[in-house]
């Protein structure tokens, strides 16, 4: 590997935040003005393990637009609906990437699974502002169309972008984003190219290890729950600590470099942009047409 190694900027510890109609969520980092991590606007994990607490409320209809959503599920699922007919069951291991566009309302409503578990992710990728009025199209990929890539104590599922030459099934994202669900064994190393200027990051949900460079200059020893935040390089390194596994999520995408004016569940490059959002949706012309 050439010697250009990503060290970390940043690690976030999660905040608790109440969404929907009352669910609990982790949320790493939101949508503001300074987009300090173009193109994503939003990262949010959501685990519920205790059946007592009954079931979880969800998130009723609600808009956007100017976005990208990506649900990734681990345990449970959610029940996905829109306002043009589009309906389903994200279960456990699938993705849905939904792109927005100029608008879709949907509501997005939290599974327990059999054993009373829900984990999931969701993940908000901006639109330049050339495609935040594209019409709405969505990526729904199941579990089993994942390839998973397994060597040496690494195992990879590839959901977005290319891993050891394996592409994943989520194409044509104007992020040209990287989505992989990365597990290694204890003392394990991942190298992954990352193209120069790319924002990347990576949220280590389960053990721990070092990030960066693992020779105690350069890295820094990172536990669960984390979302750790990378400087520029041409690759980024994680070895999982000695004594656990390591899982995480890693994400990578080219920035947009535009100003961008994030309201709610919208994002666009102006108030004006938000204003008429607002005014679509009060004449009832917000949605336009179904999905592709
Ligand atoms: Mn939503």
């Amino acid at each position: 590997m050439p010697d250009f190694p990503r060290l970390i900027k940043q690690v976030v510890e999660p905040q608790n935040v109440i969404e929907g109609a009352g669910v609990r969520l982790q949320r790493a980092f939101g949508p503001s003005r300074a987009n300090p991590l173009d193109p994503f606007l939003l990262f949010d994990h959501f685990h519920f393990d205790n059946a007592l607490e009954g079931p979880i409320s969800g998130f009723p209809t609600h808009p956007h637009r100017g976005i990208e959503t990506v649900s990734y599920i681990l345990e449970g699922g959610v029940r996905h609906r829109d306002s043009l007919g589009h309906t389903g069951i994200i279960g456990a291991g699938d993705v849905q990437w939904m792109t927005s566009g100029r608008g879709i309302l949907h509501e997005e409503m939290p599974k327990r699974g059999p054993d009373g578990v829900i984990t999931g992710f969701q993940l908000w990728v901006n639109l330049p502002a050339a495609k935040k009025m594209v019409p709405p199209r969505y990526q729904e990929v199941n579990a089993q169309s994942i390839p998973t890539v397994q060597n040496e104590g690494i195992k990879v599922r590839v959901i977005a972008g290319t891993y050891e030459g394996v592409q994943g099934p989520v194409t044509e994202i104007a992020a040209n984003p990287l989505y992989l669900d990365v597990q290694l064994k204890p003392g394990v190393e991942i190298v992954l190219p990352t193209p120069l200027g790319h924002t990347v990051m990576a949220y280590l949900f389960k053990g721990g290890g070092w990030f960066g460079v693992a020779d105690g200059l350069r890295g820094s020893q990172v536990t669960a729950v984390h979302m750790v935040i990378f400087d520029d390089g041409d690759h980024m390194r994680v070895r999982a600590a000695d004594d656990t596994v390591a899982r995480f999520i890693v994400i990578a995408g080219a920035p947009f470099k535009e100003p961008i004016f994030p309201y709610g569940p919208f994002v666009m490059n102006s108030p004006e942009e938000i204003m008429q959002a607002f005014e679509d949706l009060r004449n009832g012309t917000f949605v336009k047409d179904s999905p592709i």
